[in-house]
């Protein structure tokens, strides 16, 4: 079976009820590739906003989830909550979270499962720095931030994996469609050798750092490349053109 072509748009903390209600008119308007999955990711205040105006067959996506079903968390938002409000995604492990705010590998892979056990489906990032890249450690680096996950559970149908090298968020540096298709093929194989031959055929793996509409055509032809997650450019009509990268 051909994996769905997968793009999500990040909006970050970027937005406010004016420019998101464009932003979803605009995708609601857009001539969009049919075969294409599509996810929006806005702040969570505007999540609830998005799920209302936005048309069926776009789903919306947390940027996070707490791994504690209810209780004393000022600040978190539970998988039930975000299900009684219509999401069914949510982003895991983003770099900026696990830099930022220091989320290692585990809570990451604890979020992780308890997300996908409460019926979400996730968009779970991994990534180097350029200094990981650079003494040659991306595999390593990458497959350990998946192992944590594959240690918590066994059932990745719910999974969508996102290769976001780190040194390529934000700074307009993209990672060369070889790059990014030789990590994404180590990825798959991890997959094959760490979980099963089906998982590996089966989850779908997305390319994010710096796309835009200029190479995003190149990077979609790429074999194991099954996507895009998007951040800067989600916020612009590039986006549709992200999203039409293999139409
Ligand atoms: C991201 O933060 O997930 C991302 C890929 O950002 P950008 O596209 O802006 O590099």
């Amino acid at each position: 079976m051909p994996r769905q072509f997968f793009v999500g748009g990040n909006f970050k903390m970027n937005g406010t009820i004016k420019s998101i209600k464009d932003i979803i008119s605009g995708l609601n308007d857009a001539k969009l590739d049919g075969e294409t999955e599509v996810v929006i990711s806005p702040p969570s205040l505007y999540l609830l906003l998005a799920r209302e105006n936005l048309k069926k067959g776009i789903e919306v996506a947390a940027q996070n989830v707490f791994d504690k079903p209810n209780g004393a968390f000022t600040g978190e938002i539970s998988v039930e909550q975000l299900k009684d409000s219509g999401i069914t995604w949510t982003i895991l492990g983003h770099s900026e979270r696990r830099t930022l705010l220091a989320e290692t590998d585990d809570f990451v892979a604890s979020k992780t499962k308890v997300a996908t056990d409460g019926g979400l489906s996730v968009i779970l990032c991994c990534g180097e720095t350029l200094e990981q890249r650079e003494a040659g450690t991306t595999t390593d680096v990458v497959t350990s931030q998946l192992k944590a996950v594959a240690d918590k559970i066994s059932d990745w149908s719910k999974i969508v994996i996102a290769y976001e090298p780190i040194w390529a968020i934000g700074t307009g540096k993209v990672a060369s469609t070889e790059q990014a298709q030789e990590v994404h093929a180590a990825i798959r194989k991890w997959l094959s050798d760490a979980v099963s031959s089906d998982a590996a055929e089966a989850t779908r793996i997305l390319y994010g750092g710096s796309v835009s509409e200029k190479n995003c055509v190149e990077l979609a032809k790429q074999p194991d490349i099954d996507g895009f997650l998007v951040g800067g450019a989600s916020l612009k009509p590039a986006f549709y053109d992200i999203i039409n990268a293999k139409a």
